[in-house]
C-alpha cells in the first residue's frame, strides 16, 4: 500500500476528531469527512505501520446517518467536523466517547458508564446557538476586503458572513465594517508583513435580551473617521456596545489587553433561566442577570448552558443549609445559581477582571450569600483548608464550616483539576462533588482519584454545547462512600 492507492472501504466508526475510520486490507484508516455507515473511495495520502490516513474521493453508498450539511463550506472550514452526521449520531458519538475515556483512562469497568449515563442532552434545533463570534478580516482572492476564515495553509479569507452556528445579526454587522472600511480605505491586517489595520471583529448577542456587543481588535491605537463606522453600527437594532481592542503583536492570540468603549457600554447584559431537569428543561421563572464585558469568559450556547447549570444545581442536591465551594467560578455564572439553593458559595477563580465580574453580578442580582476569591484553586483551597480565613483580608467571617463543605462543585480548563487540588478537596470530604467537564480525557483522569480516594460516580450526562464539532460537555456526580 503505497501514498495515491485508491482504495473502497466501509467507515464503521468515527474518532475523537470526528474522522471515519474503516478498515482495509488489515489496516485501520482515517478519512476525514467520511461518516460512519459510508462505503467510500478514498485516497491514501499517508500510511504508518498499520494505520493510515485517507481523503475521502466520493461516497459510493451513503450512510443512513448521513445528511445534507447546512453550510457549502463545512469541509473547508475547521470550525465544524460533524455536519454531515444526523444529529442524534452525534450525541451518542460524543457519550460513547467520555464512556471510552472513562474505561481506557480511568480504568472503570465498562458497567460503569453504561449504568450512570442518563440520554445525552442535545438541541431541538442545533444551529444559530452561539452567542459569541469572531471573525478575521482581510483580503480574499479577488484583493477584495473580506470577513470569514482563512483558506487552509494560506492567508486567504474565504469570505462567510453568515456561519450557520452563529446568529443572523452577525451579518449585519460585517457588513458595516466592511462598507466602513471600504469608503474610509482602511486595510485590513496582514498576518504576513504586520501591516494593515483592521484585524478581528468580535460579536456577542444576549439571547434573551437581543443586546449586541461589538468589539473590532485593531493593530493601532485608533480608527480614522471613527465616527463613520459608529454611525453605521449604532443604527442596528440592539446595538448597545462598540468598543475598540488594541493588540499590536504579531501574535496569533487574538486579543490585545487594552480596551476603550467607543460608544454605548462596556458590557451587554443578558440573563440564564434555571431550567427544570424532571421536565424536559422547561424554562422556570428563576433567572439571573449577567454583564458580560468583551474579555470575559461566558459560555457560548446560552440554551444548553441553561441545562448544563440546571443540571448541576440538580446534582448539588442542595436543602437550603449547605455550604459550596465553587472552584473555577469565572464571573460566578454557577456560584449564583447555587446561592439561590444553598447557606453559602465560595467560588474560586484565578482571573481578577472574572472575580471582579462575579461580585458585581451578585451585587446586581440582590445575591448575599456568595463570596469570590482570587486565587488558583490548587492554592486557595489548600490554604483555607489549614487556617481558614485567618491572614486573607477578602474575607472577614468565621469560616468554620469553610474547610468542611458539604458540596463542591468543579468546572476547571481543559486540563482538568490540579492534583493538589483534589488532594485538599479529598480531604475536605464533601458528601457531593458535581464535576463539570469540557475533556473527557482529563475528566476520567480526576475521577479515577477521587474515586480511589472514597467517592463514587452516581450519575452523569453529556450536554451538547458546541453541536456539529467534536467539543464535549459532560456533568457527573460522585458521593461519598458511607463507612
Ligand atoms: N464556571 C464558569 C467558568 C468555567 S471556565 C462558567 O461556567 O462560566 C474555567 C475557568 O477556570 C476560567 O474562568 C479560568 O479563568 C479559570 N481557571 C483556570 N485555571 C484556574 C485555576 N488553576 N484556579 C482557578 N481558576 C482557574
Amino acid at each position: 500500500m503505497q501514498k495515491n492507492d485508491l482504495i473502497h472501504l466501509e467507515v464503521t466508526d468515527m474518532g475523537t476528531d470526528g474522522a471515519g475510520i474503516g478498515r482495509y486490507e488489515g489496516m485501520t484508516f482515517f478519512i476525514k469527512d467520511a461518516v460512519a455507515g459510508d462505503t467510500v473511495r478514498a485516497r491514501v495520502m499517508k500510511v504508518k505501520k498499520n494505520y493510515g490516513y485517507a481523503r475521502l474521493e466520493e461516497v459510493l453508498i451513503p450512510s443512513a446517518y448521513r445528511v445534507e450539511p447546512a453550510c457549502e463550506l463545512h469541509r473547508r472550514c475547521g470550525g465544524c467536523q460533524m455536519q454531515t452526521l444526523l444529529y442524534d449520531r452525534q450525541l451518542a458519538l460524543k457519550q460513547k466517547m467520555v464512556s471510552e475515556k472513562l474505561v481506557r483512562i480511568g480504568g472503570f469497568a465498562p458497567e460503569v458508564p453504561a449504568c450512570i449515563f442518563e440520554p445525552p442532552v442535545g438541541m431541538e434545533q442545533p444551529y444559530r446557538y452561539r452567542n459569541k463570534a469572531l471573525f478575521p478580516i482581510g483580503m480574499g482572492k479577488e484583493g477584495e476586503i473580506a470577513a470569514g476564515f482563512y483558506a487552509a495553509r494560506s492567508h486567504n479569507i474565504i469570505p462567510v458572513s453568515d456561519c450557520q452556528l452563529g446568529v443572523e445579526e452577525n451579518r449585519a454587522v460585517l457588513d458595516c465594517v466592511l462598507s466602513y472600511m471600504k469608503e474610509s480605505h482602511v486595510r485590513p491586517y496582514d498576518e504576513t508583513t504586520g501591516k494593515g489595520l483592521i484585524r478581528h471583529v468580535l460579536i456577542r448577542y444576549g439571547f434573551v435580551t437581543g443586546e449586541i456587543m461589538v468589539c473590532v481588535i485593531i493593530n493601532g491605537s485608533r480608527l480614522p473617521a471613527q465616527q463613520k463606522l459608529i454611525e453605521k453600527l449604532c443604527k442596528i437594532r440592539g446595538m448597545k456596545s462598540i468598543s475598540l481592542n488594541q493588540n499590536k503583536k504579531n501574535t496569533n492570540i487574538i486579543m490585545g489587553e487594552t480596551t476603550e468603549t467607543i460608544w454605548g457600554n462596556g458590557y451587554i447584559t443578558d440573563y440564564i433561566y434555571l431550567r427544570d431537569p424532571g421536565s424536559d428543561f422547561q424554562r422556570t421563572d428563576t433567572a439571573i442577570a449577567y454583564q458580560i464585558s468583551p474579555q470575559s469568559f461566558y459560555q457560548v450556547n446560552p440554551e444548553q448552558t441553561e441545562k448544563l447549570y440546571s443540571l448541576a444545581l440538580e446534582y448539588a442536591g442542595l436543602t437550603g443549609k449547605e455550604t459550596v465551594w465553587d472552584l473555577y467560578c469565572g464571573i460566578g455564572t454557577i456560584s449564583l445559581f447555587l446561592a439561590q439553593r444553598a447557606g453559602m458559595v465560595y467560588g474560586v477563580e484565578a482571573v481578577g477582571q472574572a472575580v471582579e465580574d462575579a461580585k458585581r453580578n451578585a451585587v446586581h442580582n440582590g445575591i448575599t450569600n456568595a463570596v469570590f476569591f482570587e486565587g488558583k484553586a490548587e492554592e486557595v483551597l489548600p490554604e483555607f483548608y489549614q487556617n481558614g480565613p485567618a491572614g486573607r483580608d477578602d474575607f472577614h467571617g468565621e469560616g468554620a464550616d469553610m474547610r468542611h463543605p458539604d458540596v463542591i462543585v468543579v468546572d476547571p480548563p481543559r486540563k482538568g483539576c490540579d492534583a493538589r487540588c483534589l488532594e485538599v478537596m479529598l480531604r475536605m470530604r464533601p458528601e457531593r462533588i458535581v464535576y463539570v467537564s469540557c475533556d473527557p480525557a482529563t475528566l476520567a483522569r480526576d475521577l479515577r482519584i477521587l474515586c480511589d480516594g472514597g467517592y463514587e460516580i452516581r450519575r452523569g450526562r453529556v450536554v451538547d454545547q458546541f453541536c456539529h464539532t467534536m467539543h464535549v460537555e459532560t456533568v457527573v456526580l460522585l458521593s461519598k462512600v458511607q463507612k
